[in-house]
């Protein structure tokens, strides 16, 4: 008679098995070439966008998100898919390159080949784009994936495996590995080629921590502290707009979400009248969702409170905002010394700061002032330009809020506590790759210098030739 288990698997177990099998599936997803993945990641997306209201309300349901902030993640995600599935083979793939007035005899090449087997590790807030940054374009690059979702969020996890599963069946390509972080830990040291981290600066050390041992590569795309500067000469009622979404979307539960704006002294005032008129016609329930993690709703109350009695004004809401599970609307604060808790953490709720500054350059000072360095925005006319070369970070909106993400080709990522290596673009595609050069010689030339059948005149020439070249 068979034994039959009734138990539950154990996640930690069954991890091996999973990177094991990923790593046998990888033969055939390389095999298939740039075209064959192109067509298949093509068909994911597909297939996603026709169960789009499945996961609209999932998104909803589990996450807390309003419906707009719901259609806004995919869309992005969706974005992503396509670009990383179009551009893999254009970035990727063979290329020559110069090789150089010394070894004109060598035809040079680099190729990007893929690590194996990337361990992918999600946050909550964006259970769907986030991880599709890292997912997508890893196995764009012909990688194959083990991807632990949040604990937050186990269902949109289940729903992108479900989805890949019905473009790509039977094939364990991608793999999901649901748990909370021992299940997370485990993977960094389960024996995958590279891990691809998003979450809070906090675990990320410990990710890198742990992959340490086995060298393992890392990839973190960790928290941030946003700042918005207004110049001048903006245009005020777009600033505006673009601070309260840029700060409120998504419930301010947002990586690169705007959580300080400074604002040049001639238009603050108006700048500060307008945004609290505004904010308090954001509508809960429409515009606004749940804090998706209990716990936040403590470290959003701390922020207001502490901001407070630093001497900062609540110019919207204030700590009664907090009433879990919800924050009832957006809350504007003013005038906060710029060592509080709300300037300095991450506040990640719909906090935002309005502080003043004599000019832009002074914003832009301030705005650098932080340890994270995510993305950020600035509003002007005439020195936009300049001002967002002043920025320190890794994305920058001119003139808008949080466009960076929805751009296919461009790089999205940090430095300093908001993590390294970037997802998206082509440097995406590269981050999930082993760049690999080569060269083949063409033809012998008369200076033999890599052999030890050289003359002693080969030396004196190959002397007599590198200052010529390099002395002029
Ligand atoms: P978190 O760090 O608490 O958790 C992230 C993931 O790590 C979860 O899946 C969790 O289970 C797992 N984890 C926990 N302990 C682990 C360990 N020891 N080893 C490995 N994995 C472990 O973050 P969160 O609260 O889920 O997400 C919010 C954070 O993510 C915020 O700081 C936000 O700014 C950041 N974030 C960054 C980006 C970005 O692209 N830069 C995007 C979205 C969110």
């Amino acid at each position: 008679m068979d034994m039959v288990s009734t138990a539950e698997p154990d996640p930690l177990d069954s991890l091996d098995t999973k990177v094991t099998r990923a790593r046998a599936s990888g033969a055939w997803w390389r095999e298939i070439g740039h075209h064959g993945r192109r067509t298949r990641l093509l068909e994911w997306r597909r297939v996603m966008a026709r169960r789009l209201p499945e996961i609209l309300d999932l998104l909803q349901r589990e996450n807390g998100k309003v419906r707009a902030d719901a259609v806004v993640e995919m869309t992005a995600a969706l974005t992503h898919v396509d670009w990383s599935a179009r551009n893999a083979r254009r970035v990727l793939s063979r290329r020559r390159v110069p090789s150089g007035p010394l070894m004109l005899n060598h035809l040079a090449t680099v190729e990007y080949r893929p690590y194996g087997v990337i361990g992918v590790i999600g946050p909550w807030n964006y259970p769907v784009h986030t991880p599709v940054g890292s997912i997508a374009y890893a196995l764009a690059a012909g990688n194959t994936v083990v991807f632990k979702p949040s604990e937050y969020t186990p269902a949109a996890g289940q729903w992108l495996l479900d989805t890949f599963e019905e473009a790509v069946p039977g094939r364990s390509v991608l793999q999901l590995a649901p748990g909370d972080g021992a299940v997370g830990a485990a993977l960094c040291t389960a024996g995958v080629d590279k891990v691809a981290f998003t979450g809070s600066p906090a675990t990320g050390a410990r990710v890198l921590a742990a992959c340490a041992a086995s060298l393992t590569p890392v990839l973190l795309e960790l928290g941030g502290k946003d700042a918005m500067v207004v110049a001048a000469d903006a245009d005020v009622p777009a600033a505006v707009e673009a601070a309260l979404w840029g700060g409120c979307s998504n419930t301010g539960q947002s990586c690169a979400g705007i959580e300080r704006v400074y604002v040049a002294d001639p238009v603050y005032d108006r700048f500060l009248d307008l945004l609290a008129r505004r904010a308090r016609e954001v509508r809960s329930g429409t515009d606004f969702g749940r804090i998706t993690m209990p716990g936040q709703l403590d470290v959003i109350r701390r922020h207001i409170e502490d901001a407070l009695a630093r001497g900062g004004r609540a110019v919207v809401g204030g700590p009664d905002s907090v009433r879990p599970p919800h924050v009832t609307g957006p809350v504007i604060l003013a005038d906060v010394p710029e060592d509080a808790a709300a300037m300095r953490e991450e506040t990640f709720g719909p906090v935002l700061v309005v502080n003043r500054v004599a000019d832009a350059a002074e914003g832009v000072e301030r705005a650098n002032d932080s340890d994270y360095a995510l993305g950020a925005a600035v509003f002007a006319r005439r020195r936009a330009g300049a001002l967002a070369d002043g920025m320190r970070a890794g994305m920058i909106s001119v003139n808008d809020v949080l466009s960076f993400p929805a751009v296919g080709a461009l790089p999205f990522g940090g430095r300093g506590r908001s993590g390294f290596g970037r997802i998206h673009g082509a440097d995406g595609l590269r981050e999930f790759t082993v760049p690999t050069a080569r060269t083949r010689k063409l033809f012998d030339v008369p200076l033999a210098v890599s052999t030890y059948a050289r003359g002693g005149r080969d030396i004196t020439r190959l002397e007599r030739l590198v200052t010529r070249l390099y002395s002029r």
